[in-house]
């Protein structure tokens, strides 16, 4: 049985600040969390995207942010379960409580915190016929590594945040970047929109927007 304070399921940038604060006011943390390392989507689907909304970093990529996060941190000493999935949780009559993983590790703490975001995450695929074949195979749905479009064509589908972040920094490494986007404006942040619209001027950026996304990956 692993005791303690505060007891946080998901170890994403809210579960990890959260150790800090609970930390200023003498509570110790233990986290649990599904995937193997502590950072939650930072570090499990975009480690390498850089963010430019986090106060006092004009730019910090999301695993630096994650490692400054464990680092603020460590003064603490919180514990961790990784790799475990939380799946009961049981009050007791003295009002505490017993969080029990899918591998029956028990946890038990005064307060439980749930910090875990959007869950387990899966990719929205687009429906396109046989695109199974072409799946890390050409075709990615997050990008870890931006190195590996190094001077290639890259083809981004989107038009949130994510999709304008990626066009934006892939403008420096890829030899030619396409953004597809199926409507006429973009979702993400407005500085995000202009940047994109700016660099859509340059010779290496194209834009294309139609309906149906079928149509737009074969363009
Ligand atoms: C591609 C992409 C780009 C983004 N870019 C930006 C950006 O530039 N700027 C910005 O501000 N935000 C950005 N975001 C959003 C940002 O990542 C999230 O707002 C942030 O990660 C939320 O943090 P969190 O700790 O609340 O949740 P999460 O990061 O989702 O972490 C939750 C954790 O809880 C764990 N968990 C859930 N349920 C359980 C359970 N039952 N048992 C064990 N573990 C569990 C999950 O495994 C996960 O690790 C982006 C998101 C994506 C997907």
């Amino acid at each position: 049985m692993i005791t303690t304070d505060i007891l946080i399921i998901g170890a994403g940038p809210t579960g990890l600040f959260t150790i800090f604060e609970a930390g200023l006011l003498k509570l110790k943390c233990h986290l649990i969390d599904a995937l193997p390392q502590p950072g939650g989507q930072c570090s499990e689907i975009y480690p390498k995207k850089p963010i430019y909304d986090i106060p006092a970093y004009p730019e910090i990529l999301a695993g630096d942010l994650t490692d400054k996060l464990l680092e603020q941190t460590k003064q603490f000493e919180p514990g961790f379960t990784l790799g475990e999935r939380a799946e009961t949780i049981d009050k007791q009559e003295d009002g505490t409580f017993i969080v029990t993983t899918n591998k029956g590790t028990k946890h038990h703490a005064k307060i439980v915190a749930i910090a875990g975001g959007l869950g387990s995450f899966e990719p929205r695929k687009p429906k396109i016929e046989n695109l199974e074949k072409f799946e890390d195979n050409g075709v990615e749905y997050i990008i870890k590594e931006p190195e590996l479009y190094r001077d290639k064509k890259v083809v981004i589908s989107g038009g949130g945040d994510s999709a304008l972040d990626w066009a934006i920094f892939l403008s420096d490494v890829a030899s030619e970047v396409t953004l597809i986007h199926r409507r006429n404006e973009f979702r993400g942040a407005l500085d995000s929109v202009e940047k994109a619209q700016e660099l859509k001027k340059s010779w290496k950026n194209k834009y294309h927007n139609s309906s149906g996304s079928k149509r737009n990956f074969r363009n």
